[in-house]
């Protein structure tokens, strides 16, 4: 007998295949889900690489194609395709353009859909359901396609969403992940660090993204990795940049605009102290608590001697206040 969970990755894999091929070879899925993903952009072999695919905006075609093909209702609903609702049932997804999430090893542990129409009752992404194959916070988005070239590159870029990963992947920016909303943890950090230990935190322009990317780097430092910083232009997200420039620029953009994280933090929040010397001393607390993170003396050493030539600050100071956190254990 096959136990529950392999059920449930049966069922999303035959899920993830339906609306593919709804998506590529019927009236509607042409003429609504694929047009979208083409009219932004996305190629066919990208389309194939992530399975991309469309959920018809009927009430349960999904659903009853599964059923017809002999898949028990009782996993439909623990993976969340269906909702099941006083004996009635409809798909999850309906009217919305999917993105399978795969594991590492790429089996479907669920998906993230996206809404076509511009309303605003509705959330533009709805994601399955947390459940026995879905931890949303044991995830990341495109490690299965991108985890060789993070390997190669020593690297990894981390972005916010679905579509910057797949704009990257098609633009020839393999090593790309997203955490996809949710507020970055330390088990997904945990995932790319087996791979390198080098990650790279782009972030959309806006104050969202901005606040999500400084919890995010504390969180790796303290698995001793290194983190750069990449910040796009106000009202741009990786997606929209890499849509509108060719690919050597991207790269350009990323190597210029890249900022090791002490930089990018000291800047950041200098700008918010304007000069105050009550706040500017607030700002070299939080960095030196961020530098504390970092499990290994050495680098820790580094990063306060870097943190005093660009504050202007006696490396003395810092060291002081470096200890007090230490031994208070932070
Ligand atoms: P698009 O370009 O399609 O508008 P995006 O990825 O740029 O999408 P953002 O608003 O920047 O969208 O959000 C980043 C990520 O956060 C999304 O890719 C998605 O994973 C997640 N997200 C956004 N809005 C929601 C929502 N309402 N509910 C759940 N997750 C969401
Ligand atoms: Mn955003
Ligand atoms: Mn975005
Ligand atoms: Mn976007």
């Amino acid at each position: 007998q096959m136990n529950e969970r392999e059920s449930m990755f049966l069922v999303s894999t035959f899920a993830k295949d339906y609306f593919h091929d709804v998506m590529l070879n019927s009236n509607k899925g042409k003429a609504i889900g694929l047009s979208y993903f083409k009219e932004r952009g996305f190629k066919d072999e990208t389309i194939k690489t992530f399975e991309l695919g469309y959920c018809l905006d009927e009430w349960d075609a999904f659903t009853k194609a599964a059923l017809a093909k002999g898949y028990d209702l009782k996993y439909l609903a623990s993976t969340g395709l269906t909702i099941v609702k006083e004996n009635r049932q409809f798909d999850r997804f309906k009217g919305r353009v999917l993105f399978p999430i795969h594991s590492m090893s790429g089996r479907i542990l669920g998906f993230g859909g996206r809404i076509l129409t511009a309303d605003k009752k509705a959330a533009k992404y709805l994601n399955s359901p947390e459940s026995d194959i879905y931890h949303k916070s044991k995830i990341l988005y495109g490690l299965f396609q991108a985890k060789k070239e993070i390997a190669k590159q020593d690297n990894c870029y981390l972005v916010e969403g679905y579509t910057d990963v797949i704009s990257f992947h098609q633009t020839g920016i393999e090593n790309v992940v997203a955490s996809s909303g949710t507020a970055l943890s330390a088990d997904q950090i945990r995932l790319v660090n087996r791979l390198t230990k080098n990650i790279t935190v782009l972030f959309d322009g806006d104050a969202a993204g901005i606040r999500a990317s400084i919890r995010g780097i504390d969180l790796i430092l303290e698995q001793g990795m290194n983190v750069r910083v990449v910040q796009f232009p106000d009202g741009e997200d990786p997606d929209s940049f890499a849509k509108s420039h060719t690919t050597e620029a991207l790269k350009k953009y990323l190597e210029d605009a890249s900022q090791d994280f002490i930089n990018f933090k000291v800047s950041l929040l200098l700008k918010e102290s304007n000069n105050d010397p009550v706040k500017k001393a607030g700002v070299i607390r939080d960095i030196v608590m961020s530098i504390s993170k970092i499990p290994d003396g050495i680098q820790r050493e580094v990063y306060v001697q870097e943190c005093a030539r660009i504050m202007e600050i006696s490396e003395r100071v810092l060291f002081s206040e470096l200890a007090q956190i230490i031994t208070k254990g932070n």
